[in-house]
């Protein structure tokens, strides 16, 4: 599972980070980008690690860095890049978190990270969250442009609503690498449409059950265009023909519930038996 976190500087994709990773507890490694501040203005960046917080790293600085490099205004010192990002890199387990915080101008400029970064892209069965630059630029590219990748613009929005579910997928991580490479298609496309149209108790609905059901197989089909779909509820009868394709309260909009798709129909669209 791969989610880039982009938006404009301040928007809040940091703060989506911290949230997160209090969420995760333990079960992450990885660097987090801080602004140094003196005298209360800007004056570089840092790293930290992840897993052992109290471990950090000076990487662009206005004056105190000697380098051959830089952004901006800032002198960036690229062995701190990479060696102490990598190290964070390298610290994480098999089925752990990373975060890459973030994939940015000044980062770009370590190779040895950089492909640190690729190989944890590359990986199907690696679980990435990473902040990425807005901006369009040719190092940003190979890491958005996935059919396996969900970038997600924060926003005012929806800054607040989406650590909560982002923090739920990413505890259900073991169940999205039981699905097969177009069922993380299907589920990832569901995802981006549901966010895009900020229809968030879908997007819940997804992450939360959804994907459970369909990694555990829970449908049969029980006629031409009928299944059955057995949720953490009851077992429900969803038709390819009728609409709403369920008989549930969500489907129905029943019981409180604004009509909406259920969790039912999502896990026959993630396993290809509905069309997206
Ligand atoms: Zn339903």
């Amino acid at each position: 599972m791969k989610i880039l976190l982009t938006g404009s500087p301040g928007i809040g994709k940091s703060t989506t980070i911290a949230k997160l990773l209090e969420g995760l507890g333990e079960e992450c490694f990885g660097v987090v980008t801080e602004e140094v501040r003196v005298s209360g203005r800007r004056a570089g960046f840092a790293a930290r690690d992840v897993k052992n917080r109290e471990s950090s790293a000076l990487l662009a600085h206005l004056t105190d860095i000697r380098s051959d490099y830089s952004v901006g205004d800032y002198s960036v010192d690229v062995s701190a890049i990479d060696t102490f990002c990598v190290n964070a890199l390298a610290s994480g387990k098999r089925g752990e978190v990373a975060i890459v915080d973030e994939i940015g101008r000044m980062q770009s400029l370590g190779m040895i990270f950089f492909d640190c970064v690729r190989s944890l892209f590359q990986d199907d069965d690696a679980a990435v969250l990473a902040t990425i630059v807005k901006e369009r630029e040719p190092f940003a590219e190979e890491f958005r442009s996935s059919e396996y990748v969900w970038e997600i613009l924060v926003t005012i929005q929806n800054r607040d609503l989406l650590p909560p579910i982002l923090t739920t997928l990413l505890l259900n991580r073991a169940y999205y690498t039981q699905l097969n490479l177009e069922e993380r298609k299907r589920f990832l496309k569901l995802a981006r449409e549901r966010c895009e149209q900020e229809q968030w108790m879908q997007l819940r609905k997804l992450v939360t059950n959804a994907l459970v059901y369909s990694a555990g197989r829970r449908y049969k089909k029980i006629g031409s265009n009928i299944f059955e779909v057995r949720g953490d509820h009851g077992t429900y009868t969803v038709s390819k023909d009728r609409y709403p394709h369920c008989i549930c309260s969500l489907a129905r909009g029943d019981a409180g519930y604004e009509a909406g798709e259920c969790s039912h129909v999502q896990t026959l669209k993630v396993v290809g038996e509905l069309d997206l």
